[in-house]
């Protein structure tokens, strides 16, 4: 029988562990978050993150630099950060303006104050083995298959797509799981046929609905990461979703062929509700066991 791996519930799960966490602590853990400039999807993540943040009793702070911001005015900001003993974690929306060397910024953000795993010293230990915080999209698919008790060890996992804030650590975590992983990209010489090897699938690309049955193995497992917004009424009735386009003039979609899915996996994350909730759910996560780890080092 098909499944639905439902993020909302998993999320909801993952933020009641974290309560009982941040009651425990001496003082509220802190997450400072810089937004450049006005970038109206950026404005919304933030504003989700933050509302997070109050729902658990995490105490959050803003810092708003123009869209004219230098790297050198950036990394200022990140230093201060760095110093204040009640931030325990600094996230720098991305994108940043093309003047701002994004690199330097990430890499400027303390390892222990880093709730995104982004940076390298934090990439370095994902590859070891050796807890620190992780990549948040990725991390959550993992909470999400133990959640819903899918088996990982000596399973076939493939992961379409390599980027370093999902594909990458995606596939680490998988390889920790015991999981055999297969990372496929966009010169990968028969897709279709690597794919459908797959126990576990994780679209992880950008392209809407492109992940259509040939890729999908009869009982698999498939995890869909992308979030892509579709404004072309040919291009949604190719995905089936025609009424809500006319409804809507948009539809949002991810990786994996909504109807298809249906038709070929035994469980999948829709999109949206699948696996958009547990990112925030991760980075609060990150967040409270930064402060933990401060707590007990101060
Ligand atoms: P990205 O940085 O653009 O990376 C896309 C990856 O997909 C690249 O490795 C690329 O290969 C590969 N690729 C692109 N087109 C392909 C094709 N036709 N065939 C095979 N491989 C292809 O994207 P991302 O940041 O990882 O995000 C991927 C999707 O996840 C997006 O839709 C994004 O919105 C969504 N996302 C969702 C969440 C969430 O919270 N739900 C979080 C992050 C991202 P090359 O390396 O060879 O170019």
């Amino acid at each position: 029988m098909l499944q639905i791996l439902d993020g909302t519930v998993v999320r909801a799960q993952i933020l009641a562990g974290l309560k009982p966490r941040v009651h425990k602590l001496k003082r509220p853990p802190g997450l400072a978050v810089v937004l450049v400039g006005h970038n109206p999807a950026s404005e919304i993540y933030v504003r989700g993150k933050i509302k997070a943040c109050a729902e658990l009793g995490i105490y959050s702070e803003k810092l708003t630099p123009p869209e004219t911001v230098s790297t050198e005015e950036l990394l200022a900001i990140i230093a201060e950060l760095n110093e204040r003993s009640d931030i325990d974690g600094i996230l720098v929306q991305m994108p940043l303006p093309r003047q701002v060397d994004s690199r330097r910024i990430l890499e400027a953000i303390a390892p222990d104050k880093d709730p995104d795993g982004f940076h390298p010293v934090n990439v370095g230990n994902l590859v070891a083995g050796r807890p620190a915080p992780r990549a948040c999209t990725p991390a959550g698919i993992i909470e999400m298959l133990k959640f819903y008790r899918v088996p990982m060890e000596g399973r076939r996992a493939v992961v379409l797509g390599r980027s370093d804030i999902v594909g990458k650590p995606m596939a680490l975590m998988l390889l920790q799981e015991n999981a055999t992983v297969v990372i496929c990209h966009s010169r990968t010489v028969d897709l279709e046929e690597e794919c459908r090897r797959a126990d576990i699938l994780v679209a992880a690309i950008g392209r809407p609905a492109l992940v259509t049955s040939e890729f999908i193995a009869p009982g698999a497992v498939v995890i869909d990461v992308g979030q892509n917004r579709v404004t072309d009424r040919t291009e949604a009735e190719r995905i089936g979703k025609v009424e809500e386009f006319d409804r809507k003039g948009s539809i949002l979609v991810g990786d994996v062929h909504p109807i298809d899915v249906i038709h070929a996996a035994a469980a999948y994350t829709p999109v949206p509700g699948g696996v958009g909730p547990l990112t925030i759910a991760m980075l609060m996560s990150n967040t409270v066991a930064l402060a933990e780890q401060h707590a007990c080092s101060a």
